[in-house]
């Protein structure tokens, strides 16, 4: 009976050996990030090379936290911005910032964005507040990649994604209709699919009626997500290793 119970202690191991691994060795390896992910801010460039900062300090106007250090000058005759002024200082403090993306909302060039870049620290403070030599695109339309910044493939894509799903007043007539302009390297970003548009596969993202169906009203939700076969359903998504396991 001793010898039993010590190799029947064995089994709980040897049975996540034939398992599925559900971890990854991060930070040598990263799982996909999020499409609305906020991460490090870019500020973006028109196709043709100019800034879309027009230096209106909207963005320093509404950051909760007030890490955002905006000085607009008037456009020199060879003109940095299409706009009367540019961004002519551009400071943001990352050891205060919160990443609530207000100051991307708030932009109305959708100049300011961000990343999906958090894997960023420092040793000094001074490297903590990054100016427009870091933050603006670099002449292929893509984040700086600084000393201290581990960058990995996608993390520059979909920049600002949260908001390309929202629509003008909430009007669902716009969902998925593009409202900004294209971005030097890029061109026009697509729009997210919306709360009732079909999903998107160039942003790789479900529409919100199909993520969150439970949020819906019943007359909205769909026919094999209602009643016990929807509850049914739910739990197998839920549970993939016992599916695993049982057709094993
Ligand atoms: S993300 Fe939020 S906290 Fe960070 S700079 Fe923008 S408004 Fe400020
Ligand atoms: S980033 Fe946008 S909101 Fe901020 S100063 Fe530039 S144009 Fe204005």
């Amino acid at each position: 009976m001793g010898a039993m119970s010590f190799f029947g202690g064995f089994r709980l191991t040897l049975a996540h050996l034939t398992r599925p691994t559900v971890t990854v060795s991060y930070p040598q390896a990263k799982r996909p990030k999020q499409p609305r992910q906020h991460g490090r801010h870019v500020l973006n460039r028109y196709e043709d090379g100019m800034e879309k900062c027009i230096g209106c300090e909207l963005c320093a106007g509404v950051c909760p936290v007030g890490c955002i250090y905006v000085r607009g000058k008037d456009n020199p005759d060879d003109p940095v911005s299409p706009g009367e002024r540019y961004g002519y200082v551009y400071e943001i403090n990352y050891l205060r910032c919160i990443h609530c993306d207000l100051c991307v909302e708030a932009c109305p060039t959708q100049a300011i964005t961000e990343s999906k870049l958090f894997e960023f620290s420092f040793t000094n403070r001074a490297d903590a507040i990054y100016t427009k030599a870091e933050l603006v695109v670099d002449d292929a339309g893509e984040p700086r990649h600084l000393p201290w910044e581990d960058w990995r493939e996608g993390e520059s894509a979909m920049t600002g994604g949260w908001m390309r799903a929202t629509s003008p007043a909430g009007a669902a007539d716009f969902e998925g209709v593009t409202q900004w302009s294209a971005e030097l390297g890029v061109g026009l970003r697509e729009a997210e699919a919306g709360q009732s548009g079909p999903a998107n596969p160039a942003t790789g993202t479900k529409s919100l009626r199909e993520a969150y169906y439970k949020h819906l009203s019943p007359a909205d939700v769909p026919a094999e997500r209602r009643g016990l076969a929807g509850m049914l359903t739910a739990l197998r998504a839920r549970t993939p290793r016992r599916r695993i396991k049982g057709a094993a």
